[in-house]
């Protein structure tokens, strides 16, 4: 059921360029909006962050290691709780128009395009046995869309928080991150792990989010590039192979049969020593696959270590060999990605790698900030040359975890 009324008064284009750090002044446009859109005022507006992962790529699902970051590019929500069961939503982003449709027994079939995120929020929280009163929401998210940052977590995130509040749930972090995974995986139809929404609810400014993927166990790691001098750039190869689902649903495949055949639950078990018995054991891709993991896992320990000890500067080499091993150990890289990655580093950049799923979407280029005008135009050069779509580049900084902000 959707009903468009009362379309927006201005739209904006929402995505790509703006820092989601508007603070309360954009917390307070937001509301105006939403009383000049739904009639009255919000009881409040909330804001989740997109991440960037920093280095562990593909060992969530392996029970392993992975060290993201919110980043100051967020989404926020209006939200008010009404008397009855309507839910009413509407984005600043596009031209959609308000979306209302009925709190019970919900179904993803009855959702439409992006309300799919907030309505397997609602439906999480009813699975929990959490009553939730009918709501108006308006969303207006500052991350980009399909960039590999996230931004369908960081709306879920930014809803979960509100109601979060508003029902008085009290549910702790850990618990929230299952409802959202449980949101992407049952509702949305996505099958996600737990990193996005753990970075999104739990990351602290000028920190990383070590994350113990066994048992959602967090360590926060200092990370504040820019205090070291640095920037993190982010390049989004704009690029979206189609070949991606079945890639990533082949690499668990090829994991759980490394897993089974070690004898291990999860690869998360096996050790960087193990490895030259399991080249014995395992056939040839099976293996690369194998020591992508195990290596990865490692590198992430290593990174945590450095940071702790020594701060960003160090970790440049290990986001390097992060990147050799997905590009020709698990095979998930594409031409754009090692192009961007190779431009970055041959121009100033002290570390880069893709990050992500992979076959597409965005690499990390840990770059010095007075090299930064140069890492930027080397790899939009290059990219010229070859050929390819220009590609998006911005700058993130480790930003603080869902909160409420008005
Ligand atoms: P990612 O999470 O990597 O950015 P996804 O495909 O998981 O990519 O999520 C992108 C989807 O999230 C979009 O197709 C859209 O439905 C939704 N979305 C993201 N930002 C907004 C927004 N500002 N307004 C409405 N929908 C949005
Ligand atoms: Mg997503």
């Amino acid at each position: 059921m959707s009903a468009p009324a009362n379309p927006p008064a201005e739209r904006t284009t929402g995505g790509t360029g703006t820092t989601g750090s508007e603070g309360s002044t954009g917390a307070a446009e937001l509301a105006a909006r939403f009383e000049r859109e739904f009639g009255t005022p919000p009881d409040g507006v909330w804001q989740a962050p997109g991440r960037v992962n920093l280095i562990g790529e593909h060992t969530d699902y392996n029970e392993g290691f992975v060290l993201p970051f919110a980043i100051d590019k967020t989404a926020r929500v209006a939200v008010a709780l009404r008397p009855g069961s309507t839910v009413r939503l509407l984005s600043t982003y596009g031209d959609q128009g308000l979306f209302s449709t009925g709190l019970g027994g919900l179904e993803p079939s009855a959702a439409k395009g992006w309300t799919k995120y907030p309505l397997g929020v609602v439906w999480a929280l009813q699975e929990r046995g959490i009553e939730v009163p009918g709501l108006d929401l308006l969303l207006d998210s500052k991350v980009p869309l399909g960039a590999g940052l996230s931004s369908s977590h960081a709306i879920e995130c930014a809803v979960i928080t509100a109601l979060n509040d508003l029902t008085g749930a009290g549910l702790a972090p850990e618990e929230m991150v299952l409802a959202t995974q449980q949101a992407e995986n049952d509702f949305v139809g996505a099958p996600t792990g737990i990193m996005d929404q753990s970075a999104s609810l739990r990351g602290s400014k000028g920190h990383a989010v070590f994350l113990d993927c066994r048992d959602q166990s967090v360590q926060l790691v200092p990370f504040d590039a820019e205090s070291a001098g640095l920037v993190m750039l982010v390049i989004d190869t704009r690029v979206s192979h189609s070949h991606a689902d079945g890639g990533y649903a082949s690499r668990r495949a090829s994991c759980e049969l490394g897993a089974e055949v070690l004898g291990v639950r999860a690869l998360r078990d096996v050790d960087v020593s193990d490895l030259e018995e399991a080249a014995g054991l395992l056939d040839d891709v099976t293996f690369r696959r194998v020591r992508h993991v195990v290596t990865e896992n490692d590198r992430v320990r290593q990174v945590v270590e450095l940071l702790t000890d020594q701060g960003p500067g160090a970790i440049g080499d290990l986001l390097d060999a992060s990147h050799t091993s997905m590009r020709d150990d698990f095979e998930i890289s594409c031409p754009e990605l090692d192009l961007a990655v190779a431009a970055a580093r041959a121009n100033g950049a002290i570390g880069a790698r893709m990050s992500g799923g992979g076959f597409g979407g965005s690499a990390i280029a840990l770059t010095p900030a007075p090299a930064e005008q140069q890492v930027r135009a080397a790899v939009v050069r290059a990219f010229a040359e070859a050929g390819y779509t220009a590609p998006d580049i911005f700058t993130v900084t480790p930003a603080a975890g869902a909160t409420r902000v008005s």
